[in-house]
C-alpha cells in the first residue's frame, strides 16, 4: 500500500534522496510515453526519467534484448573478450565524427566526467578544469566541483583545480552568481540580432581572461560543456558562443569535453549529438541518460592518443558495458535508426515550441520558452523577470500532475519547467500536455 511504501521510504532510505510533489506519486507501470501509478492511474511522462528514457517505457525489443542477453551471458567483466561490448563499441563509435573512435563504458553520467577529468589530466600532463557556472555534471566529489555550487550545498569545500566561468544566458544576461544575477545585463530573446552579439563579446571576455591571464599559461587539462545546460534549464547558447570558447580552449592547450548526457542520441533533433550543433569536434564525448533508455549505461568516447595515454596505467571497473548493458546499447540505436526518433524529436520538439510561443504570447507567467528538439524549457515568472515563486511555480506542477501529466523542473532558481519526454510521443501527446499546461498557468489567476 502506498502508506507502507511511505514509511519504508522514511526508514529505510536516505532522506536525502529527493522526491517530486507534496504526496510523492507512487509509479508501478510503464509503457512507451505513458506512466501508471499503484492506482492505475494514467499520466503522460514528459520528463522521461529526467531525459533518460529515450525509445520509451519498457519498448518490448529492450526487454527482448535484456531477457536473451541475460539468459545467454550475464556478467563476466571486462577482463574477457565478450562479444556484446565489441559490437556495441563499433556501433556506438560508427556515430561518432572525426577521430572519436575509442569507447570505455561506465555506469552513470558523473562517473563518465569522473574519467573525463582524469584522461585530460593524463593525456595534457596539466591540471585545471574549467566549467560553466550554471552546468550540471554530476555527483561524485569531483563532478560536484565541476558542477560549481555542488559542494556548497554541504559546506565542503571544492576541490583545487575546479574553475568556473560566468554563465551566458540569453533570457536573463550574464550569470556568474548570485550578486550578478540581480542586475544582469539585459538582452534581448533573440540571439541572432546584434544586441546579443554585444553580449556574447561580453561573454567571451571574461572568458579569455581566464585562460590568458588568470590561469598560468599551459595549465588547463580541459574545458567541460553541456551542448545546451540541462538541470541549468534548457539553457541556450547565444549562436557562435561555443565555437570561439572551442577556440580559446584549443589556443591554451586544454581539451574540450562535450557533455552530451541529455543533449546526445537524438534528442535535440537536427543532430545526434548537441556538439553538432555548434560545429565543434570536442576530444572527449561524455555520454549517459538516454544511451541505455533507463539501463545503467555510460560512455566516454575519445581519440585513439587521448584513450593511449590513460593506458599508462591499468584502468578498471567492473560493469561497465556489460554484456546485457551492451545489449540494451545496441538496440537503443536500432530503434532510434528503425522508428526515426530523432526526426520525430524534431518534428514534434517544433510544434511544441511554436505552441509555447503562442502561449507565452497569452500567460505574463511564461517569461522564456526555449531549447531544441524535445529538450525545451519554459522559463516562469512574475513582475517582468523576477523568478516565480517556489509557491506558484509548484502549484502549477501539482494542477498537471494531477490531471495525468507529468513536467520536469530545473533552473538556477528551480523556476524553469523542463520537458524532455521520451522520444516517441506524438503529436496529439504534445497537445494534451499543452492543454493541461495552459490550463495550470490559467489556475494562477
Ligand atoms: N551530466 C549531465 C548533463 C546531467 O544532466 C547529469 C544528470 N542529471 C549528469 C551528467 C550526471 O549523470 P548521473 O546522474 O547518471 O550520474
Amino acid at each position: 500500500s502506498y502508506e507502507n511504501l511511505k514509511n519504508i521510504r522514511k526508514d529505510n532510505l536516505n532522506p536525502a534522496l529527493l522526491t517530486f510533489y507534496s504526496k510523492p506519486l507512487a509509479l508501478h507501470q510503464g509503457y512507451k510515453q505513458w506512466l501508471f501509478d499503484i492506482e492505475g492511474k494514467r499520466y503522460l511522462d514528459l520528463f522521461g526519467g529526467i531525459c533518460t528514457v529515450s525509445v520509451g517505457h519498457c519498448h518490448p525489443r529492450i526487454t527482448k534484448a535484456v531477457n536473451e542477453q541475460m539468459s545467454t551471458l550475464g556478467h563476466v567483466s571486462n577482463i574477457y573478450y565478450h562479444p556484446k561490448i565489441h559490437e556495441y563499441a563499433k556501433r556506438l563509435t560508427e556515430k561518432m565524427p572525426g577521430e572519436l573512435k575509442v569507447a570505455y563504458f561506465v555506469n552513470s553520467g558523473s562517473e563518465a566526467n569522473d574519467l573525463a577529468i582524469l584522461m585530460s589530466r593524463v593525456y595534457t600532463g596539466n591540471h585545471e578544469i574549467v566549467s560553466f557556472r550554471n552546468c550540471y555534471h554530476g555527483m561524485t566529489y569531483q563532478t560536484m566541483a565541476l558542477t560549481s555550487q555542488g559542494s556548497y550545498k554541504y559546506k565542503l569545500p571544492t576541490l583545487p583545480g575546479f574553475h568556473h566561468v560566468m554563465n551566458p544566458d540569453i533570457f536573463r544576461g550574464l550569470w556568474g552568481g548570485s550578486k550578478c544575477r540581480d542586475s544582469p545585463v539585459q538582452v534581448s530573446r533573440n540571439c541572432d540580432c546584434g544586441e546579443v552579439c554585444n553580449a556574447k563579446e561580453k561573454y567571451l571576455d571574461q572568458f579569455r581572461e581566464l585562460f590568458k591571464y588568470t590561469l598560468p599559461k599551459k595549465s588547463v587539462a580541459a574545458f567541460f560543456a553541456e551542448s545546451i545546460q540541462g538541470v541549468g534549464g534548457a539553457l541556450q547558447f547565444p549562436k557562435g558562443y561555443i565555437k570561439e570558447a572551442y577556440d580559446i580552449v584549443k589556443e591554451s592547450g586544454g581539451l574540450f569535453v562535450s557533455d552530451e548526457v541529455q543533449t546526445g542520441f537524438g534528442r535535440t533533433g537536427d543532430h545526434f549529438w548537441g556538439f553538432e550543433g555548434h560545429e565543434i569536434i570536442p576530444d572527449i564525448v561524455t555520454m549517459a541518460k538516454g544511451i541505455g533508455n533507463g539501463y545503467p549505461l555510460a560512455a566516454v568516447v575519445t581519440t585513439p592518443a587521448i584513450a593511449e595515454a590513460l593506458s599508462r596505467a591499468n584502468h578498471f571497473n567492473t560493469f561497465g558495458g556489460n554484456p546485457v548493458a551492451s545489449a540494451v546499447g545496441i538496440t537503443v540505436l536500432d530503434i532510434i535508426e528503425e522508428e526515426e526518433l530523432q526526426q520525430n524529436c524534431k518534428n514534434v520538439g517544433n510544434y511544441l515550441l511554436k505552441e509555447l510561443e503562442k502561449m507565452r504570447d497569452e500567460f505574463e507567467v511564461i517569461g522564456d520558452v526555449r531549447g531544441k528538439g524535445l529538450m525545451i524549457g519554459i522559463e516562469l515568472v512574475e513582475d517582468g523577470k523576477r523568478p516565480l515563486s517556489s509557491e506558484k511555480f509548484l502549484k502549477i506542477w501539482e494542477y498537471c500532475k494531477d490531471a495525468g501529466l507529468l513536467i520536469g523542473k530545473g533552473g538556477a532558481d528551480g523556476n524553469v519547467i523542463r520537458l524532455k519526454p521520451p522520444m516517441c510521443i506524438t503529436k496529439e501527446d504534445a497537445r494534451f500536455g499543452l492543454e493541461v499546461m495552459r490550463l495550470a498557468f490559467k489556475s494562477l489567476n
